[in-house]
């Protein structure tokens, strides 16, 4: 029998199903407690974080006056912890060859009509070179679970070609990289070449559902994938992002779920996850949503970006082009701090993008706009599209990362990166419109950093971006 332990590194003892049952219950029956849903609240105020029982309580609250706070609560954590800046990046698929048989994903073995695709080292250079045109700096990599077609000396070789090329004034400054859980060895011959977070979305953290949502390939293991990220953290790698695919398992599970493995990685390794992504199921090639049953509405959705904004204030929170523009809109504003904009979801779909026969593509996109037509959309919400990535260059990674936030000094960092990336991409991406929105929302920001100093200095490189110069950081 496994007992609940956050230190544990078994995976059924940091996520103890039990506990998650007990903390389903309790949170059930205080759903009407409102002493105790105010207390609660209260101790988000603090912006330290809540515990997974807490978190709960308030994700099942049904009161309105109450539900109002904490949203409102949320939209305040956001402001303090993130200020108007919202981090851009573009995923890019790999290759989707995969040997698993992940129900949700079209990508499963067993799917024999899905075009597959594995991109050469030169069809690399020009999906890179196509996001370099359009204003990324910060990609995402993806690729399927193939030891033949995709094995790590494949990820390795095309994680170098990205970092490799500069086309005119583009350059890829991060590379996230999302792949199938693998061997301590393995994650340090990642860390090695440079990359930034490494993701991997748990997808469900109910163990029956995860054996029966993968009934074939190494994905099958639950343990195995569980404890990755403790891997992960072990080969060196100090940024990591899980994530729940909701949709597949009851969300209240795996809300659980996600704010368990938090406090397991801050128990044992010292520092939490560095993001959590929020996808739901999509539409894709052969895949209905319709088949999974427990679909969120959108109101759900958003209670659960803002409560985990309050739960986990430190950690940055993800949405994808899986999202309508409505559906994004709304969510921005109670937590979310980086979006993805342009999005292609097929292998190769940059350079050129795909005819309906040749469908490669892992879920369907909700939001189709350009990323000028996001960015410019953003700004006019009132947002800095901010294309920084100065952490990681800096080696402000982990533990390190957490001090600038705890030390409150975001705002005399990310705010003037943000305006300095903004700039770039203005003067090398953007259309006329979004230019002449970009040069007065920066005019207007730059006041807003607080150490005079700092502006004098983030005003000084914009000049130097305006004439030409690139790459300035705090
Ligand atoms: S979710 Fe990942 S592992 Fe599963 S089939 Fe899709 S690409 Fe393969
Ligand atoms: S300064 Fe660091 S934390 Fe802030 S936006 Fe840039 S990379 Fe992110």
């Amino acid at each position: 029998m496994y007992k609940y332990d956050p230190s544990s590194l078994k995976a059924e003892e940091f996520i103890n199903h039990e506990e998650i049952t007990e903390t389903l219950a309790y949170a059930e029956q205080n759903k009407h407690n409102e002493p105790l849903i105010s207390e609660i609240i209260e101790k988000a105020k603090k912006r330290k974080g809540l515990s997974h029982r807490d978190a709960l309580v308030l994700l099942d609250c049904d009161i309105p006056e109450k539900n109002e706070e904490i949203y409102a609560l949320a939209e305040q954590i956001k402001k303090d912890f993130y200020g108007n800046r919202i981090v851009m990046f573009a995923p890019l698929y790999l290759s989707n060859y995969c040997v698993n048989g992940c129900l949700y994903c079209p990508y499963h073995a067993k799917n024999k009509h899905i075009c597959r695709k594995k991109l050469t080292q030169d069809e690399i250079r020009a999906e890179v070179i196509a996001l370099q045109d359009m204003g990324h700096k910060r990609l995402a990599i993806e690729a399927g679970e193939d030891p033949v077609n995709n094995p790590l000396e494949y990820i390795l070789e095309s994680i170098k070609t990205i970092y490799s090329i500069k086309y005119k004034n583009g350059a890829i400054r991060r590379v996230n990289v999302n792949i199938a859980a693998t061997t301590v060895e393995n994650y340090r011959k990642l860390k090695e070449a440079g990359i930034g977070t490494y993701i991997l979305f748990q997808e469900t953290y109910h163990k029956e559902s995860y054996e029966r949502l993968h009934p074939t390939g190494p994905k099958h293991d639950y343990a195995y994938h569980t404890e990755a990220m403790d891997r992960a953290m072990e080969g060196g790698i100090d940024d990591v992002g899980i994530g729940a695919l909701f949709g597949l398992e009851l969300y209240r599970y795996e809300f659980a779920g996600l704010l368990m493995h938090a406090e397991h990685l801050e128990a044992v390794h010292g520092v939490g996850p560095h993001t959590i992504s929020v996808p739901r199921v999509r539409r894709a090639d052969d895949i209905d949503p319709d088949e999974f049953d427990n679909g969120i509405s959108d109101d759900t959705f958003a209670k659960i970006v803002a409560c985990l904004r309050i739960s986990v204030p430190y950690t940055g929170l993800i949405v994808s082009t899986r999202e309508s523009q409505k559906s994004r809109e709304r969510v921005l504003k109670l937590g979310i701090s980086q979006i993805s904009g342009g999005s292609r979801t097929s292998v190769g779909g940059y350079a050129e993008p795909e005819t309906e026969e040749e469908n490669s593509a892992q879920f369907d996109v909700s939001d189709n706009r350009t990323l000028d037509e996001v960015v410019n959309w953003l700004m006019k919400l009132g947002y800095i599209p901010s294309f920084c990535t100065a952490c990681y260059r800096e080696g402000r990674t982990g533990d390190r990362f957490m001090s600038l936030c705890k030390a409150g000094q975001i705002q005399n960092c990310c705010h003037p990166n943000a305006l300095m990336t903004l700039k770039e991409y203005l003067e090398d991406y953007a259309s006329e419109e979004t230019k002449a929105i970009g040069e007065k929302l920066i005019e207007k920001e730059l006041l807003n950093i607080p150490k005079e100093k700092v502006r004098k200095i983030a005003q000084e490189y914009i000049d130097n971006i305006h004439n030409g110069q690139r790459d300035f950081r705090f």
